[in-house]
């Protein structure tokens, strides 16, 4: 089996973590390609060194040379400190020369290289304790213009670079633009180069090693230590993922991960022997019917509510109505309607400084009766593909609204049942969450 293990920020925060990690990957010669992030905070308010150089890059371009020294000196320091604590032969001091050179050279303008040499040490850090092959993402990983993965062009020139395809290390992050200079991936981007990796060298497995347990059930700033999610679809996940819940970059499940049936699993480098969640392409696990695997929510919606005598029998109004809402750039997350009533729900932002003006649009394209605009929503998400023809998950979840005296404002589910979502007011939001957990996981 080949595993692509993803190390994060912070489980490669210093020497010590390092050693934990390189631990991790040699306890199983499976693990052939080691994907590894910046040395991340090795405690809370500590800064990242993707933050330090970010700060670089800024102090370059305000011509603040004390900030410029400032963030330099933090870098340096910060991997002084790792290579002496690893006791490894790495020529840090020529590396480093070669980044200030570069940025004395080129100028802010090479801001993306600069904020990845983070990932570029460290990925040549732990090549050399590991005495594993590093091999710079730049070679092969190919990003287009909007810092999204390229896949056709990543695929050829990885099939043409001739190097080892195991025991390496591959920095995250980034990559290359099609003019050959250095482009980052959105933060957090790792996980992409790692799932990258994944597809690029047929891995059944992706392991992303992370500071977490896994994937919560629920979010922990509302519920006291809420369970882990032992397994999870892709699908289901992104569903909770869109609703708030953050462990993997969202971006990272990419679609060829699925389709090649590869199993990300997220553990925890500081707590190795908790089982994680694993994230599978198909449920495999029987799941019990009916059952739930997590929720998530998030406050900050509208709803657009457009009463027409009879609209159900006017051939177009929703059509009409959600144009109408596309010309101005507004993104709508559920619709649900009654006979005589549309509610278009959005994330309340979209409205900014617009409202009127998008209510005089409706006015004039559906020429309804009344229209209300309902701020201060919050949307709450019931996730589980085991719902699917199972009686019962909704009388459950309404009956935990109730009992916690939540007014439920709206419910909107489609018709393949992976999850399914309640608008409720915001001010109800953290009762509201307490009360669905303790219905469905305690
Ligand atoms: N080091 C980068 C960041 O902090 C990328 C990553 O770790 O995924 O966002």
């Amino acid at each position: 089996m080949t595993i692509v293990a993803k190390f994060g920020g912070s489980s490669l925060a210093n020497a010590e973590r390092i050693i934990q990690a390189c631990d991790i990957i040699q306890s199983s010669h499976e693990r052939s390609c080691i994907v590894v992030s910046a040395p991340g905070a090795q405690y809370p308010g500590d800064i990242k060194v993707t933050d330090a150089l970010g700060m670089l890059v800024n102090a370059m371009r305000d011509r603040d040379e004390q900030g410029v020294k400032t963030a330099r000196a933090f870098v340096q320091q910060r991997f002084e400190a790792i290579v002496d604590d690893l006791n490894i032969d790495f020529d840090l001091q020529t590396h480093l020369r070669v980044i200030r050179e570069a940025c004395e050279r080129n100028g802010c303008s090479a801001k993306d290289w600069i904020i990845s040499r983070g990932e570029w040490l460290n990925a040549q850090i732990v090549a050399k304790k590991l005495g594993y092959t590093f091999i710079d993402a730049e070679d092969f990983i190919c990003l287009n213009g909007n810092q999204r993965w390229n896949p056709e062009y990543t695929k050829a020139a990885w099939r043409n670079l001739d190097l080892p395809r195991e025991r390496i290390v591959v920095p995250g992050y980034y990559g290359r633009d099609n003019v050959e200079q250095t482009r980052t991936f959105k933060r957090g981007g790792s996980d992409i180069t790692g799932a990258i990796m994944a597809v690029l060298l047929d891995a059944q497995k992706y392991e992303n090693w992370t500071d977490v347990d896994g994937v919560l059930v629920a979010d922990p700033r509302i519920t006291q230590n809420p369970l882990c999610i032992p397994e999870i679809t892709y699908l289901e996940l992104r569903e909770l993922a869109y609703m708030g819940a953050r462990v993997l970059n969202p971006e990272s499940l990419i679609p060829e991960l699925r389709q090649k049936g590869i199993t990300v699993h997220v553990r925890n480098t500081f707590n190795p022997d908790t089982p994680g969640t694993k994230i599978v392409p198909e449920a495999t696990e029987d799941r019990i019917p009916g059952s739930v695997v997590g929720i998530a929510g998030r406050k900050g919606f509208s709803s657009i509510d457009i009463y027409s005598y009879l609209m159900q029998e006017q051939v177009g109004f929703v059509g009409t109505a959600t144009a109408k809402l596309a010309v101005h750039d507004i993104s709508i997350d559920h619709v649900p309607t009654g006979i005589d009533m549309l509610s278009l729900v959005i994330a309340s932002d979209q409205l900014d400084g617009k409202a009127d003006q998008i209510q005089r649009a409706l006015q004039q394209s559906n020429d309804p009766d009344s229209m209300v605009i309902t701020n201060d929503l919050a949307l709450i998400c019931v996730v589980g593909s085991a719902m699917a023809n199972n009686p019962g998950v909704l009388m459950r979840a309404a009956k935990a609204f109730a009992d916690a005296d939540v007014n439920i404002e709206l419910v909107s589910q489609a018709r393949g049942e992976k999850s399914m979502v309640f608008g409720i007011k915001e001010d109800d939001y953290e009762r509201a969450v307490t009360s669905i957990y303790a219905e469905f996981f305690e």
